[in-house]
């Protein structure tokens, strides 16, 4: 392998020093809501987001209102891409199929599906109101079965999402929240005096969410790591250094600790692209975030060939994955660890992000190497069972299980085994 940087990024021991004092606040600020439940709840909205209104769940004449207010062409759009959505997630829900099998006469297995009975969804806002988000987490969760969905998204600098309290609404979260931060993901977590608990836990985040649902993943349900977003391009010859330029910045722009990295078989494309982002940056609305994102973790590495570019961008296991290159369907064979691929120049990470209809709730920080991002199997759980209706077959079972158990010097376990295996043969268990 002969990479070489075009741009590096800051060291990594740099970005985890800032992750170990987000760490230390998010475990003082759960200990304090399991403990105080409401009272610091609200200290806590009122600390980090400047928010403490009189009831933090909003009533369904209020939701009406909001909706009200939100103009037809949004509403239009929220309808449109929930229905992308939905249609997807429906199809991935038919892919799973139950299970019944006879292992041996009268011996049946199977396995099942079931929703957990209450979700958690998270729909950020802290920066930008992710709308978005609110299709991906409530619609996934409906279409999974599961009977209850809290939601809860922060105020945004002070005022009311408005697109993001419909979106809700019309993904048919049943209670919504305005409450953001860990504050909202204990609350969902541990319940509170007024707000119910859940079982399980989805949605994107800040570092303070992710670390918040990770410290909490055991006593209730996560779907997955899913913290600051994560761009990687691999490019060649062919691809358009404007459009790279242009989709690293689309992702830059989530925030100061957001990587984007180009990996590239052209140093000639990647200087190009390098040109475009210093063009583009100074005029984007959302320099304040993409400048700090793209000078701490921007990179451009360049490789030899494209197995080298598909093996590179496996090592990062990042979250997208652009791949704008001659026969960019190559990746499905090469690739094995991304959150999401985006094939060829006719789509791109805001279109996942916001329209197309794959879930855009995707793993981050590595989390790509063991698990892929949220979907209607992430709120089941897969239950098993076993019916044995042979006598034959039960006292086979039996025998092997009494000698099984002995072996692991369990001899409670293995008089079940006994038990059974005696009233077939109609004999006395030998204790
Ligand atoms: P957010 O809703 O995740 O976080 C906002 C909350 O953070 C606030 O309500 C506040 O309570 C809390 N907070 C802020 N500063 C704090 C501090 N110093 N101490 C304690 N709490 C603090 O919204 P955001 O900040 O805009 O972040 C959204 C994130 O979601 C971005 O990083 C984005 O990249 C990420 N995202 C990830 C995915 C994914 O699937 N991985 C998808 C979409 C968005």
């Amino acid at each position: 392998m002969a990479q070489r940087y075009l741009k590096e990024a800051v060291p990594a021991a740099l970005v985890a020093k800032d992750l170990a004092g987000v760490r230390e606040t998010v475990t003082r600020v759960i200990a304090d809501i399991r403990e105080r439940g409401d009272a610091a709840v609200r200290e806590y909205s009122a600390t980090f987001d400047n928010w403490s209104p009189e009831s933090f769940r909003l009533s369904g004449e209020q939701v009406a209102e909001i909706v009200a207010g939100v103009p037809a062409q949004v509403i239009e759009d929220i309808v449109f891409v929930q229905a992308q959505v939905r249609r997807f997630a429906e199809a991935q829900l038919a892919s799973l199929g139950e299970v019944e099998i006879e292992t041996l006469p009268g011996v049946f297995l199977g396995h099942r599906h079931l929703p957990v009975r209450a979700a958690g969804a998270y729909v950020p806002g802290g920066r930008y109101p992710l709308t978005a988000s609110a299709h991906m987490t409530i619609i996934t969760a409906k279409v999974a079965g599961v009977e209850r969905v809290a939601a809860c998204t922060p105020p945004i600098r002070g005022q009311i999402p408005a697109a993001t309290v419909a979106a809700m609404h019309l993904a048919g979260a049943d209670e919504i929240y305005l409450l953001g931060g860990v504050q909202a993901v204990t609350a969902l977590a541990l319940g509170t005096e007024t707000i119910g608990r859940v079982d399980l836990l989805a949605g994107p985040g800040n570092a303070y969410v992710a670390e918040a649902k990770r410290q909490l993943f055991g006593e209730v349900g996560i779907d997955l790591f899913a913290g600051p977003t994560e761009i990687l391009v691999i490019a060649d010859e062919h691809a358009d250094p404007e459009v790279v330029a242009v989709d690293l910045l689309s992702q830059a722009e989530h925030g100061p600790d957001s990587p984007a990295i180009l990996v590239t078989t052209s140093a000639e494309l990647g200087q190009k692209v390098l040109g475009y982002v210093e063009r583009i940056l100074p005029g984007m609305s959302t320099k304040d975030f993409a400048e700090p994102a793209w000078r701490d973790h921007g990179r451009i590495i360049v490789v030899e060939d494209l197995d080298e570019a598909f093996a590179v961008a496996d090592s990062f296991a990042a979250e997208h994955v652009e791949v704008l290159t001659e026969d960019p369907r190559q990746a499905l064979a090469k690739m094995r660890d991304y959150g999401a691929l985006f094939l060829g120049e006719g789509t791109c990470v805001s279109y996942g992000d916001k329209v197309i209809g794959t879930n855009h709730v995707l793993p981050t920080r590595g989390a790509a190497r063991y698990t892929g991002g949220l979907w209607v199997g992430k709120y089941l759980k897969t239950v098993t069972y076993q019916e044995v209706r042979e006598p034959e077959s039960s006292a086979q079972l039996g025998e092997v299980c009494g000698r099984a158990a002995r072996v692991e010097l369990f001899e409670g376990h293995a008089r079940s085994g006994d038990v059974r295996a005696a009233k077939v043969r109609g004999t006395r268990p030998g204790w």
